[in-house]
């Protein structure tokens, strides 16, 4: 097997080149694992547990940037806000106004995490949610929290046409958000779409941020934890 090394150089010259950036996701793995990594110049790494990034940026340097990938519970943004370089889950407007209001005087960060996955789940808004969160936020604006761009999941499953529509669908949306509510700001630019399994898949669809940890660090074992941080 190739090493870390050569797997980490392979991995990010294609996703460069597919006009990305590459987030390596590393919950679940210890903490030499990011060092690796680090020591070989990366330094965007994603976690989606509270204490499990507590305990490890604790441990590391402080020029990780770190990426928040994970849903996040209210109660817990006062821990994390003061070191995340961005949050990829902003997916409801309760949120959102609680890390504008722990933001303190930093600028905090944020996608809009949208449902596009043809599975169920109780996270991601939908296009009308967003909406109204967005028209909410232009009535009441946010002063710390910078919305950035988008994220999504696509659906776990080998029909690759019908990643390719959800991760398109993200696309579209991004779009249109970026022209109803940011057509003056730049800094709305990021589509945070694709992990391990449908990454070139996004990168076709105009990924600028992919989220990957298996392919890159094997499979994760959880021990007692269950998954559904995810
Ligand atoms: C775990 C996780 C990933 C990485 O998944 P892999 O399939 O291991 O690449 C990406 N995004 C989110 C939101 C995750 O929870």
């Amino acid at each position: 097997m190739a090493s870390l090394s050569d797997q980490y150089s392979t991995l990010s010259r294609e996703i460069a080149a597919g006009g990305a950036r590459l987030v390596v996701v590393t919950k679940t793995h210890p903490v030499s694992v990011i060092r690796q990594l680090y020591e070989m110049g990366h330094r965007d790494f994603g976690e989606n547990r509270v204490g499990e990034l507590e305990e490890k940026a604790a441990q590391l340097p402080d020029d990780i940037n770190w990426h928040f990938i994970g849903h996040l519970q209210r109660n817990k943004v006062k821990n994390v806000v003061p070191f995340v370089t961005l949050f990829h889950s902003g997916d409801s407007l309760r949120l959102l106004r609680e890390l504008d209001k722990r933001a303190e005087d930093r600028s905090v960060d944020v996608l809009l995490q949208y449902h596009i996955a043809d599975e169920d789940s109780k996270y991601g808004l939908t296009r009308e949610s967003g909406r109204e969160l967005l028209e909410s936020i232009r009535e009441e604006p946010l002063r710390h929290v910078r919305i950035l761009g988008v994220m999504g999941m696509a659906t776990y499953t080998d029909d690759e046409e019908q990643v390719a529509e959800e991760f398109r669908t993200l696309h579209e949306i991004f779009s249109e958000v970026k022209e109803t509510y940011f057509v003056d700001s730049p800094d709305f630019a990021e589509i945070s779409m694709g992990m391990s399994g449908d990454y070139p898949i996004a990168l076709r669809q105009g990924s600028t941020l992919v989220r990957i940890g298996s392919k890159l660090l094997g499979d994760r074992d959880y021990g007692d934890a269950d998954e559904a941080g995810n």
